[in-house]
């Protein structure tokens, strides 16, 4: 049965420390009981403490660890089968298949390659989580212990042979990768495996009620770190992951309580792409994909990263000076709002234009140009109130202001009410600021 707030709390140190990025114990308890944190997120509760609440306590989806300390990736712990209820936590990781058919320099390239996948979009960094590496070569444990030595991110062994499976998982143990996957045939087998070596096992099943009796059968096994594992059958996938993660959430249903990992196969790169995007928004924790190109990864990456913004905080940016490519006293000076997607492409598109200029960021409460115009975040008086108080007039020689095309209204009342004596109407849209800066002075 669930435990109260207040039953939690009688277990908890009491200290109100905040250790755990809330304000009391009390806050603490509360948030246990709503199953929207994990007990162990408290670092001081004593062992007796945890053994009194630690089952009745869990998080409906467990958090799975995979990869060595310093470089571990996580999924699952998620609390909400909407984003718009609270916020889902832990990014879809993606995760790249290394085929068991190339040669070994030809498989250190591609790790290689994924190694360097990393992307910066607006103003985090995205890149492939995890090499998913199919382990069924002629040696199964030295092809892991290549894909060790040249992998930076956690590794994910792939195959089906369970002797495979075990060379490979006993050479690198320590890098405490993910198996992939038991199924029917040999969950008891892995699961020892698995168990024997403290590494997660993903498993599958030919349906739902197949999968709930293998996670039982790795449990009895003493697996706890397992995750499910789908395969992309296009809205029946979607149903069953829709229908695990409702079952752990809604029905506390232990058996289908992990985190959802999903092996996508299409026709094409395109639908691998929308695919990819599809089961990360709808349920899986990781998604494992054959391209390595970047225009394959990185629709998949953005429809991540849009995801798992955390709705309830405003996506917004420090309202400062910002000072794009080392900009000096005749460089071009414009203004922006605090919305962080309107800042970073508007700051992305002057780095590419190697024009190096001063960007005044006005606070409108994370709204973006029209939205804050519209809702009354912003005006003339407020963008030279805040020019005056960022005092770029001291850093340049000139007064000519770019102002955001969609705001071609304030351009009057700037000239009529500041030291800025020819205001610019700039661009409407980011990706037409380069050649627009190209020809400052002459602007
Ligand atoms: S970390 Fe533990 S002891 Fe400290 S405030 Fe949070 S719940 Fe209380």
């Amino acid at each position: 049965m669930a435990l109260t707030g207040m039953q939690i709390y009688k277990s908890l140190p009491k200290t109100n420390c905040k250790d755990c990025g809330l304000p009391t114990c009390m806050a603490f308890a509360m948030q246990v009981a709503a199953k929207q944190r994990a007990l162990t997120d408290c670092p001081h509760i004593s062992e007796e403490g945890k053994e009194a609440l630690s089952d009745a306590s869990a998080p409906p989806i467990r958090l799975v660890k995979i990869g060595p300390e310093g470089k571990t990736f996580e999924i699952g712990q998620e609390t909400v089968m909407f984003r718009h209820e609270e916020r889902f936590h832990r990014p879809t990781g993606l995760a790249i298949r290394i085929p068991a058919a190339l040669s070994d320099e030809d498989a250190a390239a591609m790790i290689e390659r994924a190694n360097k996948s990393v992307f910066p979009r607006v103003g985090a960094i995205l890149r492939v989580a995890l090499c998913a590496v199919e382990v069924e070569t002629a040696d199964p444990a030295a092809r892991a212990r290549l894909a060790a030595e040249k992998s930076e991110i956690p590794l994910i062994l792939v195959g089906g042979k369970t002797e495979a499976l075990k060379a490979a998982v006993e050479a690198i143990a320590d890098q405490k990768p993910l198996i992939y996957r038991a199924d029917a045939s040999n969950v008891e087998a892995l699961a020892e495996i698995a168990a024997a070596a403290k590494v997660p096992l993903a498993i599958h099943g030919k349906n739902l009620e197949e999968l709930a009796d293998l996670t039982a059968k790795a449990k009895d096994k003493g697996m706890e770190d397992l995750v499910l594992s789908f395969l992309s059958d296009g809205g029946q996938t979607i149903r069953d992951m829709t229908v695990a993660r409702r079952a752990a959430l809604k029905k506390q249903f232990r058996p289908l309580g992990y985190p959802s990992m999903i092996e996508v196969q299409a026709d094409s790169p395109d639908m691998e792409g929308i695919l990819g995007g599809v089961f990360s928004a709808k349920y899986a924790g990781i998604v494992i994909v054959d391209g390595v190109e970047p225009w394959e990864l990185l629709p998949i990456m953005v429809t991540v990263q849009d995801v798992y913004t955390n709705p309830q905080v405003p996506n917004t940016v420090e309202a400062k000076l910002y000072e794009i490519g080392g900009p000096g006293e005749n460089s071009p000076v414009m203004f922006t709002t605090n919305f962080s997607l309107t800042y970073f492409s508007v700051a992305g598109e002057v780095e590419r234009s190697k024009v190096p200029t001063y960007i005044v960021v006005v606070e409108t409460e994370g709204l973006g140009v029209l939205n804050a115009y519209a809702g009354d975040k912003i005006s003339a008086e407020l963008v030279v109130k805040t020019i005056a108080a960022q005092k770029v007039a001291e850093k340049v020689k000139h007064r000519k202001l770019i102002i955001p095309g969609l705001l071609p209204i304030f351009r009057a009342e700037i000239e009529d009410t500041s030291e800025w004596e020819q205001v610019i109407i700039g661009p409407e849209s980011a990706r037409e600021i380069p050649a627009f800066l190209q020809k400052w002075p002459d602007l």
